[in-house]
C-alpha cells in the first residue's frame, strides 16, 4: 500500500463514520503565545475543546503537519539517530468535540488497525493511564475495561503520567490517554522477549503508533487542572510509522515517504544508504530536515535570526553541517531535494508545489551563505578543541563561532558531543548577553513573538527550551 493510499484510507474510514475531513492547519503558529509550531493535530481545535468556539461538525478528521523541535515536545536530538522520530511529520487524527467518547474511539481505532489495515492483533499492545498522585487522578478504569473486552489483559499496559497523560504544552487542554504500540520484531525475537516489556522503552521495533487522548481537563497557568465544559476525543497517529508497519519495513526511512528523498541524496552525493551508520544518520538527517524546512517556508516562515525563523535556520544548518562533514558536500545540494519532495507530497499538500520556486531559492541561498563560513568555523572549532586541556570549550569561543560563523549554539554543542567535549553554556550566555547589552537593540530588531536568550526587563519569562546536548536556552516573550 502506498503512503498516499494509507492517508486516504484513514480519512475515508472516519468519513464513513460521519467525520468531516478538514485541511491541516499551518505548521507555523502565528497567534498562539504558548506554542511556536503545531506539535499535534489538536492544536487547531484548542478553542473548541475549551468551549470558546463551536465547530461546524462535532466529528472531524485530518492529517496535520507537525513539527517537534522546541518546547514540551522536542525530538530534534533523536532525529536521524533513530528511525522513527522526525522533526516534521504528519499526524493522522479523528476528533469528537463533545460528541462520542472512549467507547467509540477505542472500538474504531481497533477496527481500523486490525480489520481495515489488517495489522496482526498479536503484534499490538495498548496502554492506559495508571493515575497520578500529583494531580489526584485515579487509574483510567473505564478505558481499561473497554480494552479488556477486546484484547487479552497481558497486552494492556498501565502507564505513568509521562506516557499516558497527554498535554499540549504547559497550559491548555489535556487528559489521560491510551496508546497503541506495535511490535514489528521477527517471530524468533518475539518468542525470546515479551513485547509488553519493551513498550515505551525506546525500542526501535516496538513503537507507539497511535495515541487516543480522552480530553477532559484544562491545565491552567498555575499548574492546576480544571474540568473542560465537555469531554472530547483527540487522537493522533504517526503517519510515517503507520506506513512503516503497513509496508512491512523496519524504519520509517524505508517507506515510500522517504525513499525518493534518500535516493536523490545518494545520486547527488555518491554515498550509499545502508552501508555505514554515520553516513546513514547524515542521510536521514538531510532527508528529514529538508521536509521541516520546506514545509515551514511554504507556510510563510523563512529562516531568520529570531524566533521561529531561527529555529528553522538551526534545523537547516544542522542538515548542511551533517552533509558537509559526513557526505562530503561542499556546495549547496539540499535545495535539489525540494523537487522530489514536491512530487512526493504535492498532491496532499499543494502549498509545496505552489511555493516550489521560493522554497528552492531560499534553501539554496541559506546553504551558500552558511557553507561559505562553515569550513572556516570548523577549522576554528578544531583548533579550540585541540588547545583545550579539560575537555571543555569556553563560552566565548562558542560565541565567536555563533557570531562570526553563524554556528547555532546547539550545532556547536552537537559537534562537541560527537568529539567527547563539553561546552561552557553559562559562558556562552554571558558573552551573548554582553553583546545584546552593547547593542541594546535586540528586542526592537525582533519582529517575532519569541526571542532567545534575551534578559531585557521588558520581557516575561516563559520557560526553558531543551536543546541538543542539554544546552538550556532561556526563552522570553515580549510584553
Ligand atoms: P513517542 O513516545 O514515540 O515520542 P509521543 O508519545 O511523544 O511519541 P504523541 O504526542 O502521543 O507522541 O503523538 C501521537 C503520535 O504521533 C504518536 O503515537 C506517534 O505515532 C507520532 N509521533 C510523535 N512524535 C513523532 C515524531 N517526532 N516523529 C514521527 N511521529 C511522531
Ligand atoms: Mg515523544
Ligand atoms: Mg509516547
Ligand atoms: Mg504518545
Amino acid at each position: 500500500m502506498t503512503s498516499q493510499e494509507v492517508r486516504n484510507q484513514f480519512l475515508n474510514f472516519f468519513k464513513e463514520k460521519n467525520h468531516k475531513i478538514v485541511p491541516s492547519a499551518p505548521m507555523v503558529m502565528k497567534d498562539d503565545p504558548t506554542l511556536m509550531f503545531t506539535n499535534a493535530g489538536m492544536n487547531q481545535f484548542k478553542e473548541y475543546f475549551l468551549g470558546n468556539s463551536v465547530p461546524k461538525s462535532k466529528r472531524l478528521t485530518d492529517t496535520q503537519k507537525c513539527l517537534r523541535v522546541s518546547g514540551k515536545h522536542n525530538d530534534l536530538e533523536e532525529v536521524g539517530k533513530d528511525t522513527y522520530h522526525h522533526t516534521m511529520f504528519e499526524m493522522l487524527g479523528n476528533w469528537s468535540i463533545g460528541d462520542y467518547f472512549k467507547k467509540e474511539a477505542i472500538a474504531w481505532a481497533w477496527e481500523l488497525l486490525t480489520e481495515v489495515f489488517k495489522i496482526d492483533k498479536e503484534s499490538l499492545y495498548v496502554s492506559v493511564f495508571e493515575g497520578s498522585e500529583d494531580d489526584g487522578l485515579p487509574l483510567d478504569q473505564e478505558a481499561y475495561d473497554l480494552w479488556k473486552a477486546i484484547v487479552p489483559e497481558n497486552r494492556i499496559i498501565k502507564g505513568n503520567k509521562k506516557d499516558n497523560f497527554w498535554e499540549m504544552g504547559d497550559q491548555g487542554p489535556c487528559g489521560p490517554c491510551s496508546e497503541i504500540h506495535v511490535d514489528i520484531r521477527p517471530k524468533e525475537e518475539k518468542q525470546k522477549v515479551d513485547g509488553a516489556s519493551l513498550v515505551n522503552q525506546d525500542h526501535p521495533q516496538v513503537v507507539e503508533i497511535w495515541n487516543l487522548v480522552f480530553m477532559q481537563f484544562n491545565r491552567k497557568a498555575n499548574g492546576s487542572l480544571e474540568p473542560l465544559p465537555e469531554k472530547h476525543i483527540d487522537t493522533g497517529m504517526g503517519f510515517e510509522r503507520l506506513c512503516m508497519v503497513l509496508q512491512g519495513k523496519q524504519s520509517n526511512y524505508d517507506t515510500d515517504v522517504f525513499t525518493p528523498l534518500i535516493r536523490e541524496v545518494e545520486i547527488i552525493t555518491g554515498k550509499k544508504y545502508g552501508k555505514d551508520e554515520q553516513t546513514d544518520i547524515a542521510i536521514r538527517v538531510v532527508a528529514d530536515h529538508v521536509r521541516a524546512v520546506a514545509f515551514s517556508i511554504a507556510d510563510g516562515q523563512l529562516p531568520s535570526n529570531t524566533g521561529a525563523g531561527y529555529v528553522i535556520r538551526r534545523i537547516l544548518r544542522r542538515a548542511i553541517r551533517y552533509g558537509f562533514t559526513f557526505l562530503d558536500t561542499n556546495k549547496p545540494f539540499i535545495y535539489r531535494l525540494v523537487k522530489v519532495l514536491g512530487e512526493q507530497m504535492g498532491k496532499a499538500f499543494p502549498e509545496l508545489k505552489e511555493q516550489y520556486q521560493l522554497i528552492e531559492n531560499v534553501i539554496k541561498e541559506e546553504e551558500s551563505s552558511f557553507l561559505s563560513t562553515l569550513e572556516q568555523g570548523l577549522v576554528l572549532l578544531d583548533s579550540v578543541i585541540n588547545s583545550s586541556k579539560d575537555k571543555t570549550i569556553a563560552g566565548d569561543k562558542a560565541f565567536e563561532l555563533y557570531d562570526t560563523f553563524g554556528f547555532p549554539i546547539d550545532l556547536t554543542a552537537l559537534i562537541l558531543e560527537e568529539k567527547g567535549y563539553q561546552l561552557d553554556t553559562k559562558g556562552f550566555e554571558k558573552a551573548l548577553k554582553a553583546q545584546k547589552d552593547r547593542s541594546r537593540a535586540a528586542s526592537e530588531v525582533s519582529k517575532d513573538d519569541w526571542n532567545v536568550l534575551l534578559t531585557d526587563a521588558e520581557q516575561e519569562f516563559i520557560g526553558y527550551d531543551s536543546l541538543e546536548a542539554n544546552v538550556k536556552l532561556v526563552k522570553y516573550r515580549k510584553v
